[in-house]
């Protein structure tokens, strides 16, 4: 089946879609995005993520490439003509094409592209086996909050976790503080029954899965702290995991050298992998 992108007001086979070279996004990664996972054809948590767009493109001044109305039509068109029942759909905005300058320049367009990827592996939800992650600094600049194609320190940082054997990396601030994973967001349950993940600030991301986890684990009634934590208390903690738009509540069992409980996913991990699993079928 081919595979169908949207670029700039026209749909076009995946392997034709491009963008100028002098496109800001190109040269400056000058630009920001969204993936939004589809689950059984619906699209999960579409307005919090359009709000985190608005966000993200308030923060760098950047103007909306179509309306918030026209964006929604875009996504699903895109969807339908992919086929799309389970995987992700991504888009992009990027300022827009002019010749090379560090200001912002002025009355250029914004550019918008938008593509689909199945995903098989989501079909049947949150994925229960554990992951690992490797402690690492975290390289980013200052304005983690916002969701910037800027994504070299990730990549790096990716690069290195896999190259030394692992799944990810959690990254770690100068304070010695694990701020998020290179792409989701990241959380500790304490042999306390405590559901740990970092506050919000400048230096990660607003997972909208991380929102959406913290308002089931308040349905759950679980004991829910938002704060930072080190390397050295998630190596003590009795569970662990990481969210995103694609991995939903995904265990991770080993922590640098230490192994996490049993190895396995946890209770209470479990419990809200579960009740994500009953958001998303009633989505
Ligand atoms: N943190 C970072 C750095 C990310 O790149 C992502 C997702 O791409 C997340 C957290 C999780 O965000 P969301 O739950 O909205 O997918």
């Amino acid at each position: 089946m081919s595979r169908i992108a949207y670029v700039n007001k026209a749909y076009v086979p995946h392997g034709q879609a491009a963008v100028h070279i002098e496109d800001r996004g190109y040269q400056f990664a000058d630009g920001v995005y969204e993936v939004v996972t589809v689950f059984k054809g619906a699209l999960i948590d579409e307005e919090p993520h359009l709000d985190r767009l608005d966000r993200s493109l308030n923060e760098l001044e950047m103007a909306w490439p179509v309306a918030r109305s026209a964006l929604k039509v875009i996504l699903r068109q895109v969807v339908r003509q992919n086929h799309l029942i389970n995987g992700v759909v991504y888009f992009q905005v990027t300022r827009g094409v002019a010749s090379r300058q560090f200001e912002y320049p002025k009355d250029i367009k914004s550019s918008l592209v938008v593509t689909a990827k199945h995903m098989r592996e989501l079909v049947h939800g949150p994925d229960k086996n554990g992951i690992s992650v490797v402690t690492l600094p975290d390289l980013r600049w200052q304005r983690c909050d916002i969701k910037t194609t800027g994504l070299l320190a990730s990549c790096m940082t990716k690069q290195r976790a896999k190259e030394s054997g692992f799944n990810d990396a959690w990254m770690i601030d100068r304070d010695g503080f694990i701020t998020e994973g290179t792409s989701n967001n990241a959380w500790i349950v304490t042999h306390d029954d405590e559901l740990i993940t970092r506050d919000i600030s400048n230096a990660l991301l607003n997972g909208i899965t991380r929102r959406r986890i913290l308002k089931i684990a308040e349905s759950q009634g679980l004991n829910i702290i938002e704060r930072a934590f080190t390397p050295q208390e998630a190596k003590k903690a009795r569970e662990a995991f990481i969210s995103s738009a694609s991995s939903f509540v995904k265990p991770v069992t080993k922590i640098d050298d230490c192994v996490l409980g049993n190895g396995q996913i946890g209770s209470l991990s479990e419990a809200l992998s579960n009740g994500f699993l009953d958001f998303l079928e009633n989505s």
